[in-house]
């Protein structure tokens, strides 16, 4: 019989990061969370849906009220219980010998990003850390990812913060550079489409996170599956090659019903 992990702890701490994500952090140190994993977690009588993991110890999250189950999660308070699965999926990956990676988030894909930086830190390897978002008040993490890399750089589409345009005005030049050893992206699709493609052309191993709709979160309801593999368990995080083989990858998106469209 298949049986997964399933925790019921206290949260400890609310923070809120903007005037739509909030930073949960629940009293567990869930030991065997690794970078790029996510966790299920199930509001009773509401849903369940994957959360990425921002750190192992406390737990964190960070949530974006987007929805139904979001709503749900990102009003629990200090001290009421939170249910989860977890950890699941596939994690990023180091390749030998690297000293100094490029870590991108945009929207809530810095989340995983901090947890990958500080263990990344913790084995002596740089990192650089490219966050983007549409204007200032929607970039999150910058002050909690200046603790554990070597610089923050930001991008908004109006130039409310940092540079003026996407994050690919800063990435663009570093992949360019030959100082970066490998790099790890997660945020919209289209964002990771574009630095999976210039890691191609410059030779520099990259990985990024597949993320569709899950339902079971385990390789058993086919709900994420794309061209064969399942983002739950082949994924979330995939190399930039195997991603950008994928027949969707950054070219459509799926809605809740797993209906595929252009973006
Ligand atoms: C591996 C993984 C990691 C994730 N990590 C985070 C995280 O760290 N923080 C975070 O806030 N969210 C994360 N998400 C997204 C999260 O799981 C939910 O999809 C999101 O919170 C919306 O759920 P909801 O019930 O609030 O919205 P719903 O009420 O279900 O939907 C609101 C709207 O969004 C659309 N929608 C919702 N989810 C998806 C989806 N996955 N694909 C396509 N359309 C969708 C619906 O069609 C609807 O229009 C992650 C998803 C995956 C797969």
């Amino acid at each position: 019989m298949l049986q997964f992990p399933f925790f019921t702890n206290k949260v400890l701490k609310v923070v809120e990061e903007n005037y739509r994500v909030k930073t949960i952090e629940i009293d567990h140190d869930l030991k065997n969370a690794r970078p790029g994993q996510f966790i299920m977690v199930w509001i009773p009588g509401v849903g369940e849906r994957p959360m990425s993991i921002g750190n192992s110890d406390p737990l964190t999250i960070s949530v974006a009220n987007v929805g139904t189950v979001s709503g749900k999660i990102i009003s629990l308070k200090e001290g009421e219980n939170i249910s989860y699965r977890g950890p699941f999926g596939k994690e990023f990956t180091i390749p030998k010998g690297t000293k100094r990676i490029l870590v991108i988030g945009g929207g809530y894909g810095v989340v995983p990003m901090f947890f990958l930086a500080r263990e990344t830190r913790e084995k002596g390897i740089e990192s650089i850390a490219v966050v983007g978002g549409r204007t200032e008040k929607d970039i999150i993490y910058g002050k909690r990812l200046g603790r554990v890399c070597k610089e923050v750089l930001l991008t908004t589409d109006d130039g409310s913060a940092g540079k003026k345009g996407n994050v690919m005005v800063e990435v663009t030049p570093l992949i360019e550079s030959g100082k970066i050893d490998a790099v790890y992206c997660v945020g919209p699709e289209r964002m990771m489409y574009a630095i999976a493609t210039a890691c191609k052309n410059q030779n520099v191993p990259c990985q990024v996170s597949v993320e569709r709709y899950m339902k079971c979160g385990v390789g058993i309801c086919g709900s994420c599956a794309i061209d064969g593999k399942l983002a739950c368990i082949d994924g979330p995080v995939m190399s930039a090659k195997d991603a950008l083989a994928l027949s969707e990858f950054g070219k459509k998106h799926r809605d809740a019903c797993g209906i595929s469209k252009d973006y």
